[in-house]
């Protein structure tokens, strides 16, 4: 199999205060590019027109107006293929994707298979390929979503699935939460030097002008206590700030993501 890093080009747009738009490029095809929830598209058609791209293609996760408000104006400058969940909620033309789905953009010879991971949102979903995730709001670095639509379990099990990706898979979050995310997972394990050592890594990033992201699934598994619910000292940390002993991983889960909900 020929090299993975070198097929693709994959780098943020800034939008408003956090977000970041993922723009995908491929050697195959110089010069076109496919994007990732563009909810602004001023700020695509400027980074596009200064980088000499043309648009080939939109990957939509979910329906919030961040992540897709930029959709028809960009539609009016190119006509592209959107894929997106099956949802009255996305953007008149979206292509339904479910679970499983491949998508296909042969000329640049990428493709990305559909996952469903409700929790955020109920239609969420997240593309996996070419040794990347992009996850939308569901998993962030050290963090995961709001629970807006879905329950605690379905988020649970969409976290856990997604935590097995092979370990160098690279994160693709959509929005830059990583230090905030970093204080609340050392709240929850003090005693776990891994968020404290990326967190530096973090901050030097971060001075530099750069994302922290990408992330990649070994380094979650590491830092991010959404995905170490089966961990004893996580499952402690959320029995007292329950004050109860608690079942199932997803019931540990629950408790993290509103303790999460109210952290300051
Ligand atoms: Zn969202």
């Amino acid at each position: 199999m020929s090299n993975q890093m070198l097929e693709t080009r994959i780098t943020p747009i800034a939008a408003f205060a956090d977000n970041y738009i993922w723009l995908i490029e491929s050697q195959a095809a110089p010069g076109k590019a496919l994007l990732v929830d563009p909810g602004d598209a001023r700020a695509v058609i400027t980074a596009l027109r200064a980088r000499s791209l043309d648009l080939a293609g939109i990957l939509l996760t979910h329906h919030h107006p961040d992540h897709i408000d930029g959709v028809e104006e960009l539609l009016a400058t190119a006509a592209v293929p959107v894929y997106g969940p099956r949802d009255p909620r996305m953007p008149a033309g979206t292509r339904p994707v479910g679970d499983g789905t491949v998508i296909e953009f042969s000329e640049m010879r990428l493709a990305f298979e559909t996952w469903a991971i409700p929790g955020h949102t109920l239609s969420h979903v997240g593309y996996v390929g070419h040794g990347a995730l992009f996850c939308g709001d569901t998993l962030f670095s050290a963090g995961c979503g709001r629970l807006f639509e879905g329950s605690p379990e379905e988020m649970n099990a969409s976290l856990t699935r997604l935590a097995e990706l092979p370990p160098d898979t690279r994160v693709y979050c959509a929005h830059e939460y990583t230090a905030a995310t970093l204080r609340f997972a050392l709240a929850v394990e003090p005693s776990n030097d891994s968020p404290r050592r990326y967190g530096a890594a973090v901050a030097e990033r971060r001075a530099a002008g750069a994302p922290s992201l990408p992330s990649t699934i070994s380094i979650e598994r590491t830092v991010n206590p959404f995905l170490r619910c089966d961990r004893p000292a996580v499952r402690r940390a959320a029995e007292a700030r329950a004050g109860a002993a608690l079942g199932r991983s997803a019931e540990v889960f629950a408790v993290l993501r509103s303790w999460k909900d109210g952290f300051r």
